[in-house]
């Protein structure tokens, strides 16, 4: 099983003014906990921030995730599976906004934490709640890369969900089909 690096991404366009939309550090480390239990392989987050900027669409201000992995492929490790974290918000172009993008069955993906905070509803922070989401949406993408794609089981972690209310009825864990995947997948 590869180990797998977080990538802090963020937008450096705005030199002097320092890093927009960084993630935060507390949350990239409860994160990569999380996933190192999930997926029984180390987890760490690169010290290097990855900018973004290129992929930021000025008319929508959002971040073109299919962009993002691209760069990221090229600039990542080939022997560890990639997964970005950012607070920009993501789109792909036939959508509103996604909470994150993966590339099937390969090493890369991406999420973003803008939309899994209550504040952006409006709604007082929830750090847990925020937590909670993150390695749901986290665990799916990087499911994607397992080659797995959307799963029927309501409960399971690789379920779609384009809607905090769906993140947060389905669990944290892979069913027991879609973990025989990453089993087979990751040579455990
Ligand atoms: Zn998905
Ligand atoms: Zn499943």
């Amino acid at each position: 099983m590869k180990p797998i690096h977080l990538i802090p991404l963020a937008n450096g366009a705005g030199a002097g003014a320092g890093w927009a939309h960084e993630p935060e550090l507390s949350l990239l480390e409860q994160l990569a906990a999380s996933l190192a239990r999930t997926f029984r392989t180390p987890c760490r987050i690169r010290p290097d921030r990855f900018d973004l900027s290129f992929s930021r669409d000025e008319r929508r201000n959002q971040y073109y995730s299919t962009a993002i992995i691209q760069r990221l492929e090229r600039a990542a490790d080939p022997d560890a599976r990639v997964l970005g974290v950012t607070a920009c918000d993501l789109f792909v172009p036939v959508l509103t906004f996604v909470f994150g993008e993966a590339q099937l069955g390969g090493n890369c993906a991406v999420v973003s934490t803008a939309r899994l905070n209550e504040e952006f509803y409006g709604l007082p922070r929830r750090e847990e709640m925020l937590l909670e989401r993150l390695i749901k949406e986290a665990a799916h993408e990087l499911g994607h890369t397992f080659g797995l794609r959307h799963c029927m089981d309501w409960r399971c972690v690789m379920a779609s969900s384009h809607a905090v209310e769906r993140l947060d009825v389905k669990g944290a864990d892979f069913c027991k089909a879609c973990r025989t995947t990453i089993v087979e997948e990751g040579y455990w």
